[in-house]
């Protein structure tokens, strides 16, 4: 049997259901796999379930290709109970769900080599782990699955470990000297010891320097990031989804593009940022998850790392920039882990696209596909 790695918390995962603050069983796309809907086309709905149809893959559509739970009106599975139980599984058992429902929110890569198994950040009880685990340990990749890409992964991660320095300036250098690269992969000379110099103790110190000295503004850090961030809501809001949320943040989102006190907002960043730091540990734990799960395609090449590289960052910024608009909206007072891992659930939801979607997204949204290493300098800043 092929080997399966994990990190050490995975096995420790249990949904906790009806004490969820964020279900996942509301606004999204709720997958349903042909087996199930086959099986579902011979299950009569709960007595409970409010609409009742002919059976329980009456409830079911097609949307972008795949076949997914009807949302109600209120966007949420028609099966939820108001106590926040799945009448499906109380009626007929874990059995009868989805494999999207009974995998949430566990993923598995599959290598040539090897599978990993990953829990992902959209689901607060993977959140409530981390935060919880001493020592969170991501596994190192067999020997026979070794290549040039999960050292480069495994190296990258580490520099997450890395407690003297924020995600920031981690992000900053990563990115850089993952460009650096992908150049070489160009030119045909990438190798493992062109990839141990690039990460080695010295050029990693010199990069530093290098960066320190250059001026990232953090007002131009903010602007960006208020675009983007309105950029990534504007479907979501055009859907009606997770109002809850972004009710909360995006009329100050509007207000900032328009006009601020530029002095006034400085200060903001600072103080924010002595509460950003609170969470530095958590952060760089969703970052090495983030890197583990999301920059190593099984089929994919540099640049799809460079690419997947530029989405975690943003994503990062983005979870950033929504608690910093949060946290002014209510008053400046201390950032609470609980709204922490709301917007982090949220952001996180919001960005999980498919390979195929951060492509399309970027080449939208962006002139180049591949950006430089200022614009990530530009949205994360320092
Ligand atoms: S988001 Fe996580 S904890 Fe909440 S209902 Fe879904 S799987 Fe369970």
């Amino acid at each position: 049997m092929m080997e399966r790695i994990k990190p050490n918390y995975y096995d420790r995962f249990t949904c906790i259901a009806d004490k969820c603050t964020f279900t996942c069983c509301q606004e999204w796309k709720i997958a349903v796999d042909n087996e199930t809907n086959r099986k579902w086309k011979k299950k009569y709905p709960p007595q409970e379930v409010k609409v009742q149809r002919k059976n329980l893959s009456a409830y079911t559509t097609k949307k972008d290709g795949g076949r997914v739970i009807r949302l109600d009106e209120e966007h949420k599975c028609p099966f939820l109970s108001e106590n926040r139980l799945c009448r499906l599984v109380s009626a007929y058992g874990d059995s009868v769900l989805s494999e999207t429902c009974t995998v949430f929110p566990r993923e598995v890569h599959r290598f040539e080599t090897h599978e990993e198994e990953v829990l992902m950040p959209c689901c607060p009880a993977v959140i409530d782990l981390w935060a919880e685990e001493e020592n969170v340990v991501f596994p190192e990749v067999p020997e026979n699955g070794r290549n040039l890409r999960t050292m480069i992964r495994e190296k990258m991660m580490e520099m997450f470990r890395n407690k003297e320095q924020s995600i920031e300036e981690t992000l900053l250098e990563s990115f850089y000297i993952l460009l650096e690269l992908y150049q070489a992969e160009q030119e045909d000379t990438l190798s493992e010891e062109r990839i141990e110099n690039y990460f080695s103790r010295e050029a990693v110190k010199e990069l530093k320097t290098a960066i320190l000295a250059i001026d990232l503004p953090f007002l131009d850090t903010m602007d960006e990031c208020n675009e983007l961030l309105q950029d990534l809501a504007v479907n979501y809001q055009k859907e009606g989804l997770y109002q809850d949320y972004l009710t909360k943040i995006l009329p100050l989102a509007e207000q900032l593009s328009e006009r601020y006190d530029a002095d006034e907002m400085e200060q903001k960043g600072q103080d924010f940022a002595k509460q950003w730091e609170k969470y530095r540990k958590l952060l760089a734990v969703f970052m090495e998850n983030e890197l583990f799960s999301d920059l190593l395609m099984p089929d994919g090449d540099l640049e799809s790392m460079v690419i997947q590289m530029q989405w975690i960052a943003m994503e990062y910024t983005m979870i950033r920039h929504s608690l910093f608009l949060k946290w002014m909206q209510d008053g400046c007072r201390d950032l609470a882990y609980e709204t922490l891992r709301d917007y982090l659930v949220l952001i996180t939801r919001m960005t999980g696209y498919e390979e195929d979607d951060i492509y399309e997204y970027l080449e939208n949204s962006f002139d180049e596909l591949v950006w430089e290493w200022g614009y990530l300098s530009l949205i994360v800043g320092k």
